[in-house]
């Protein structure tokens, strides 16, 4: 076997062939450089595997395999329907090698893997499969005007398009970027984070049998710096779609000027969860737990600063604290019971830890959690669920996205404060808000500055629906139809019935 792929056994038993390589025109090869990237496993710090990682001249090449793709006919003339059964038999081919790649994720990224399995895969697939049914939906219209004049729209590809994505959901946030960029008629440069490059270079070995012409899909690992920013700045590519934290999304606007590229940028949040009096205090208790501690708090939209009203604070607070000790079980995320695996990389933990320090250190009241969690042999990235209360707004941990099992509690006494406490950030992603009044709970969905509002729930996900941040949270929006608009032109054809100049 040559060294672009490795056999490995995963600590769940699963065997498997690993690859190695950046996946160009459907192989896999080698970086120019030579170049690797180590992948860690969070929850033993041991090394996984290593694997090429991409360097600028990687970047051209893949964006000439992209480019060349983009005009050939097998892929731009290709029936709309056909291109739909392309990406319908890859939906299919990732639901046969779900066990595979929900290993490998967890194995990677430290994820339970249960929730890799029945959420993530659940989702990659029903994005693909979502998607590749628009395929053959897209079209333009006819614009009357006049009897001497046809107009009509073309909705057209992008052309290449780069995708940046993050290490919190590597093949979910893939499957976000694909799915609309293929059923559109682009072709793709798709860079997975640094710290977990698998999963994505095994989903590349499924490419080629789905039937995508060579360089329509094209998988570079590497380090941001380098690969992510010679994807950003490439004057070959069209269009930027990219996951991760605000600073990085600032950057990558900025080189994406040098042509400028079409940009879609999903980044960081401060998400409110706002529990009034009047809340169904049970079911606030449990999505606040869902908002904050699922897929161990590294998730942009939680809702990581609850404020409750203060007629239900400190019921809340016992409440809450009570239901995060039973059902935050913290361990190995390959057993059944596991509900937090590590968090991904030891910056991220110690990330994490200096938040607690910080939140220490100004004053606010710790109640729970706020210490490494060493009970899972002793090594791995593992937090305890840390919950402060009496926090005020100026604190750090209040202001800041820890992106953690890490939650800040304050409280407020009308609705009017709330709603400008909510709004008192620079982000604007999601925002819940628990009230058994209809007519408040809509009221505060318009008032309050997010990309989505959650009424009696939190991160309530769905493929269908539009997702995306309005302030500092993002530009644009993936998933549900709105998702196709970042990935198509309207062009604008005027014919002339007659009317002479
Ligand atoms: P984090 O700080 O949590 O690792 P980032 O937002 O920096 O998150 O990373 C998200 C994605 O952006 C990753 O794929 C990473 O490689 C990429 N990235 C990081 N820095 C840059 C950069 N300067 N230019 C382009 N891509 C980058």
């Amino acid at each position: 076997m040559s060294d672009l792929f490795v056999e490995l056994t995963a600590p769940n038993g699963v065997k498997y062939t690993q690859p190695r390589g950046l996946f160009i025109n459907n192989e896999f090869v080698k970086s120019k450089s030579g170049e690797t990237i180590i992948s860690i496993n969070p929850s033993d710090e041991n090394e996984i595997a290593s694997v090429y990682a991409a360097g600028p001249e990687d970047v051209d090449i893949a964006v000439a395999a992209a480019r060349k793709a983009f005009k050939d006919p097998s892929w731009r003339d290709l029936d709309s329907s056909a291109r739909g059964d392309i990406m319908y038999k890859f939906a299919e081919l990732i639901d046969q090698h779900k066990e595979t790649l929900a290993t490998i994720e967890t194995w990677d990224n430290g994820k339970p893997y249960s929730v890799a399995l029945n959420e993530d895969l659940a989702e990659v697939v029903g994005t693909i499969k979502y998607y590749a049914g628009y395929a053959n939906k897209i079209h333009g219209q006819v614009i009357d005007t006049s009897p001497a004049k046809l107009a009509y729209t073309i909705r057209e590809p992008l052309g290449v398009c780069g995708q940046i994505i993050p290490w919190n959901y590597p093949l979910a946030m893939a499957a976000w970027k694909l799915g609309p960029a293929l059923c559109t008629g682009n072709t793709v440069i798709l860079k997975a984070a640094e710290q977990t490059p698998l999963s994505i270079l095994y989903l590349g070995t499924l490419v080629k049998e789905a039937g995508f012409p060579p360089g329509v899909i094209n998988f570079l690992n590497g380090e941001g710096r380098k690969a992510g920013a010679a994807i950003a700045q490439h004057l070959g590519i069209d269009k930027i779609a990219f996951t991760g934290s605000t600073g990085t999304g600032k950057e990558i606007m900025k080189m994406a000027a040098v042509n400028m590229k079409n940009i879609t940028l999903e980044t960081g949040g401060k998400s409110p969860l706002l529990v009034f009096d009047d809340a169904d205090l049970d079911q606030a208790v449990k999505w606040a737990h869902i908002g904050i501690m699922c897929n161990q708090g590294q998730v942009c939209t939680a809702t990581s600063r609850i404020l409750i009203q203060e007629g239900v604070y400190d019921k809340f607070v016992a409440a809450f604290k009570e239901h995060v000790a039973k059902t935050s079980i913290v361990g190995d995320p390959f057993n059944d019971d596991t509900f937090q695996g590590p968090q991904i990389t030891k910056t991220q933990y110690e990330r994490v830890l200096s938040y607690i320090e910080s939140g220490k250190s100004e004053g606010a009241t710790l109640v729970a959690g706020g210490e490494a969690y060493k009970d899972v042999g002793g090594k791995g990235f593992f937090i305890s669920p840390t919950i402060f209360t009496n926090v005020k707004d100026h604190h750090k941990i209040y202001r800041e996205e820890v992106f953690g099992p890490f939650v800040v509690i304050s409280s407020f006494k009308t609705e009017e404060e709330a709603i400008e406490r909510a709004n008192g950030t620079t982000y604007g992603l999601g925002a819940a808000v628990f009230t058994q009044d209809i007519t408040k709970g809509h009221r505060l969905a318009r008032l309050i500055e997010a990309g989505m509002v959650w009424i009696n729930s939190s991160n309530d996900s769905d493929i269908r629906i539009p997702f995306g941040g309005v302030k500092q949270s993002g530009i644009g929006r993936e998933l549900g139809e709105a998702g196709l608009e970042a990935y198509t032109n309207k062009k604008a054809v005027h014919v002339n019935l007659g009317t002479k100049l």
